[in-house]
């Protein structure tokens, strides 16, 4: 994604990524998410949070799961190796500030960008068992933005699928930096530096300012700054100006978030579809040993193999996914030979898998044991990580509630 003045800095090391407390966490989130969460808390300053209004804004009928879920997640966490020492924790709804910054937000986000989120509809179509004509649910686009905006990150790890939502949460900045970011002798200097462009490209650049603080638009965006960087008789200085004036950026109060495309291993459910609770093929990170090795046993493999003596072929069988994630090079030779060959039989050759998902389930265990046995010691990472983001929350609001008005105290 193309980096902008307004963007966050390279010397920004900060990264936001929550997950809804809906369920128990399972390999799909270990993989998926949580080793990369575990990969990048060395590199970045990471704010790692409990997205429970989140998951309010789908769930608001079922509210006594909640509880039960923040807290079994957080061990989740840390049992996937999340470093509390070098990652703040904590649970959206203790850190208020949330909800004042998605107020503000509110006032400048035009309805049509939140209607347009593709998932709004597309969730709306799909879970037909919830009712998500709701404020909550429309807005929760909106939310996302204030909890990537309040902490100013300059990175939000997502996986392509999400890149249109970190693109929401630019253009909610760029519309509110808009609104509120200008001070007092920026437009004026601004307005006579385009007085240097000539009338015809003055008056195109006014247009397209326009249109883009009305549509947000990323191409008007672009042919604006084309416009600016096309003028000969400006200074660099009086350019950036104008890509500041252009962007309502004056003076920057909210930085534009990166996203940070992760190339995250996916791991398959025990029937070969996306790993996932609804689908009820999963295998829960802090699993049963027994049931791990029965539900992988019982896994079904290439139809084609119905007598042991039937060749078979992996890249049709849904063990196979699991083997390239859990096996070494060696053990994926022997299966993709053995396999053609019909020299073994599935469940023979599902047993290095058995054992490496088993090894791994007893690293995770080892990790979860202390805050298993001791809720309080969970407590006291989630407290002390409320406290960090709420001291980092407060910052930004208070330079918010300052362009907008509101620091009267
Ligand atoms: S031998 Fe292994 S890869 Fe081949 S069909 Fe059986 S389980 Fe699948």
């Amino acid at each position: 994604m193309k980096q902008d003045m307004s963007s966050a800095t390279e010397e920004n090391r900060r990264v936001l990524s929550g997950m809804r407390p809906t369920g128990k966490l399972h390999l799909g989130h270990y993989h998926g998410v949580l080793k990369n969460w575990v990969g990048m808390q060395g590199q970045y300053e990471c704010f790692y949070f409990v997205a429970d209004w989140h998951a309010l804004t789908t769930h608001y009928e079922s509210p006594d799961t909640l509880g039960r879920y923040v807290w079994e997640m957080v061990i989740d966490w840390l049992a996937a190796g999340v470093d509390p020492e070098h990652a703040t924790l904590f649970v959206q709804s203790r850190v208020p500030e949330h909800a004042e910054l998605h107020l503000l937000l509110s006032m400048v986000t035009p309805l049509g960008w939140l209607e347009r989120v593709p998932s709004f509809k597309d969730q709306q179509q799909r879970i037909r068992d919830r009712d998500l004509s709701t404020y909550g649910f429309l807005g929760y686009p909106l939310l996302q933005a204030a909890d990537i905006l309040m902490y100013r990150a300059a990175h939000v790890p997502v996986g392509e699928d999400q890149v249109p939502h970190v693109e929401l949460t630019r253009e909610i900045a760029r519309r509110f930096n808009f609104h509120f970011g200008r001070d007092a002798n920026f437009e004026k200097d601004a307005e006579q530096s385009l007085e240097r462009m000539g009338k015809q490209a003055a008056g195109t650049f006014r247009r397209l300012k326009q249109a883009l603080g009305e549509t947000g638009d990323r191409s008007v965006h672009d042919r604006a700054l084309e416009l600016i960087q096309d003028q000969q008789s400006l200074s660099t200085d009086q350019k950036q100006q104008l890509m500041g004036y252009l962007e309502g950026r004056g003076k920057a109060i909210l930085p534009e978030p990166e996203a940070l495309l992760t190339e995250a291993a996916r791991l398959p459910g025990l029937d070969g579809q996306k790993m996932s609770k609804s689908y009820d093929n999963i295998i829960a990170m802090r699993d049963d040993p027994g049931r791990v090795e029965q539900v992988v046993r019982v896994m079904p493999t290439d139809p084609a193999r119905v007598r042991l003596s039937d060749p078979g072929e992996p890249d049709k069988c849904p063990v196979w996914p699991l083997h390239r994630i859990y096996s070494d090079d060696e053990t994926r030779q022997w299966v993709q030979t053995g396999c053609r060959s019909a020299a073994f039989g599935c469940l023979e050759c599902k047993k290095p898998l058995i054992r490496s998902l088993l090894r791994e389930q007893e690293e995770i265990m080892q990790r979860a044991g202390p805050y298993e046995r001791n809720g309080n010691l969970v407590r006291e990472v989630v407290e002390q990580g409320i406290a960090n983001a709420r001291k980092a929350a407060q910052e930004t609001l208070e330079v918010v509630r300052d362009a907008v008005g509101t620091r009267y105290l």
